[in-house]
């Protein structure tokens, strides 16, 4: 059950929403389109664009991969279209804990105005206790990674207590996009709140520089950067970031392009941070739209939620909300409350007085 702070919030959304474009105007907005937004410029409502596209391109991915999730590569008919079923028997259109976890970011971070570790782990807290922010309206999946640092932050409160020797999982990486769409305007902000974002629950090194570079690749990519720069060597969104502070060795191979070279089954959409990512930049190397790289994506099998929550992030980012097929979009489980969120983001980023913790 969501709060009356919560509905207090949503009815704040309905508000800004009088100022700026709905999503159905975003997505059939022509070039010379004139719409009454606070700053009034096409790039204003391109870059909305690119936020709305980054979070529900998160959640489309992990609605469309859950159906496969846990399935071995090879051992099914891929899927064309989001069906629902899977493990958890999921409605179509119903997500699972990438978008859970998520929302709980995103909303943490439009209350907080910024970054506020404990605020983050009482939500996913929240979640794993009473459903909050589910599809279902409980919490019926969660990594053994986010378990074990949800339960050390209950008892001692401390917000940074995952071990640098935890599982280098993906659980960090899957929930990423609010940040890189707050901190947009700083992007050397931006990777290091990714990686701030990591430590709450993810300490594993390969779980931190997965989440520094990806957030680069969407920060890049909701700035409209081509995919031939995005994935060239090393792309960074600020001067010099990796040279100061390089990835470690195996998400530096992803960084140089080890995607290119590569097919399944060396491409594998697993469990572990690095191998999830890969094998989403992989699929979003190979296709020309945001379906195809989706569908490349989740029928690896394997973590296919995941693998799509990743993928369909910076797809969503770079293709815009209009590059992601309309019937995934209007199958999308709570797809209003997703939309407001992405547009409270982008409220906050490009705010007058933003003042960013
Ligand atoms: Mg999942």
């Amino acid at each position: 059950m969501r709060t009356d702070k919560n509905y207090s919030f949503i009815f704040h959304q309905d508000a800004l929403k009088q100022a700026l474009p709905t999503i159905k105007e975003v997505q059939g907005l022509k070039e010379d389109a004139s719409i009454d937004l606070k700053t009034p410029t096409n790039d204003s409502a391109t870059k909305l664009r690119h936020y709305y596209g980054c979070l529900l391109g998160l959640a489309v991915g992990d609605a469309l991969g859950t159906t496969l999730e846990f399935k071995q590569p090879g051992t099914f008919k891929p899927i064309k279209d989001i069906v629902g079923g899977g493990p958890f028997k999921l409605l179509p259109g119903q997500w699972t804990d990438d978008t859970s976890m998520a929302l709980c970011l995103a909303e943490s971070l439009i209350e907080s105005k910024g970054f506020n570790p404990k605020d983050q782990l009482e939500k996913y807290l929240k979640w794993y206790e009473e459903g909050y922010l589910s599809s279902t309206g409980k919490c019926f999946d969660i990594g053994n990674t986010t378990i074990s640092a949800l339960l050390e932050f209950k008892e001692t409160q401390q917000p940074y207590c995952s071990s640098p020797n935890s599982t280098p999982s993906n659980g960090s990486l899957m929930r990423l996009a609010p940040i890189p769409m707050l901190y947009h305007n700083a992007p050397v902000e931006a990777i290091e709140k990714a990686k701030q974002s990591s430590l709450t629950t993810h300490g594993a090194k390969e779980s931190i520089d997965a989440c520094r570079y990806l957030a680069g690749l969407i920060v890049g990519a909701i700035d409209g950067v081509s995919k031939d720069e995005l994935l060239s060597d090393h792309y960074a969104p600020a001067k010099d970031i990796w040279e100061k502070d390089p990835l470690i060795d195996t998400v530096d191979k992803i960084a140089s392009g080890s995607f290119k070279h590569k097919e399944p089954p060396y491409i594998r959409g697993t469990g572990l941070a690095v191998e999830s990512l890969e094998a989403a930049l992989w699929a979003f190397y190979k296709a020309s739209s945001f379906a195809e790289g989706a569908l490349l994506a989740v029928n690896l099998g394997d973590d296919a939620d995941t693998t799509g929550a990743i993928y369909g992030q910076l797809a969503g980012a770079f293709y815009g909300v209009e590059g992601i097929p309309t019937e995934w979009l209007n199958k999308l489980c709570k797809k209003d409350l997703i939309e407001s969120l992405a547009l409270e983001i982008y409220k906050t980023t490009f705010s007058e007085n933003n003042n960013l913790n």
